[in-house]
């Protein structure tokens, strides 16, 4: 970039604009409100965010994802995404293809990933089974396949970056891309069931560390993120048996 000729009445500025009016209004960053309501928690109140989201499209590209988002208890399900119970989940990515990464209660309770390592030998994926292992807080974590088909593609940018797995679950921390059959999701949870039964695993994990553990955990969405730190071996085995299905 330093090596491009540019023209000095040229300025370069970083600008906001509201994507979802058809005209852009670019606001530059410096002179943006503080006060202004799309700074602020009440965005919410805006009848262009009113009316863009009770239509719930996924297919409008100015539909923000964040939208597209439930907190569960302090745990993030992404809609339109299909849920396995060992925490993982898939997405349609074409016919016949998905990508599967992990959910919001995985990415928690998995904090501070530092590696993700597949277990190799095979590109075959079996529902159910093991087919990675997750390194973070000094523990190990193994993820079961939420389907049976064939790894197509990996995802790269792990080998640098682990912890994009905790920042974005659902989107750059993708974790694998598989070819499967037409029916293969069909054992998974829709977005809506997945909400319910997290409200279930919010509830189970709080009496599991209150009770087997000793700690009490005030917001499963906060605390839950310390934990493979501050647990030893004997008490981290059973919250993997218990959530990501560990043998
Ligand atoms: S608050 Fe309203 S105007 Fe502001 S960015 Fe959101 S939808 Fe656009």
């Amino acid at each position: 970039m330093e090596n491009i000729k540019r023209c000095p009445f040229l300025k370069i500025q970083v600008c906001g604009y509201c994507s979802l009016f058809p005209l852009k209004k670019m606001i530059p960053v410096d002179q943006m409100k503080t006060k202004s309501m799309c700074l602020s928690g009440e965005y919410q109140q805006c009848t262009q965010y009113g009316e863009a989201t009770s239509k719930e499209t996924a297919e409008n590209p100015a539909y923000p994802a964040v939208v597209m988002e439930k907190d569960v208890k302090g745990f993030i399900i992404r809609k339109n995404y299909f849920y396995h119970y060992g925490h993982t989940w898939v997405k349609q990515d074409g016919e016949n293809k998905v990508k599967i990464g992990i959910d919001g209660f995985a990415s928690k309770l998995l904090s501070s990933i530092k590696h993700v390592e597949f277990i190799s030998g095979t590109n075959i994926l079996n529902s159910g089974k093991a087919f990675m292992h997750v390194q973070c807080g000094g523990k190990t974590g193994t993820l079961m396949s939420p389907v049976d088909g064939t790894i197509v593609a990996i995802n790269r940018s792990l080998g640098k970056d682990a912890g994009i797995v905790n920042r974005e679950p659902y989107d750059n921390g993708w974790l694998l891309a598989a070819a499967v059959s037409s029916n293969s999701m069909k054992w998974l949870l829709n977005d809506a069931l997945a909400g319910q039964w997290m409200e279930i695993e919010a509830e189970r994990l709080h009496s599991i560390v209150r009770q087997d553990i000793g700690i009490t955990m005030t917001d499963g969405g906060i605390m839950i993120e310390s934990l493979a730190s501050v647990i030893n071996e004997e008490e981290w085995k059973p919250l993997m048996r218990a959530f990501l299905l560990n043998e």
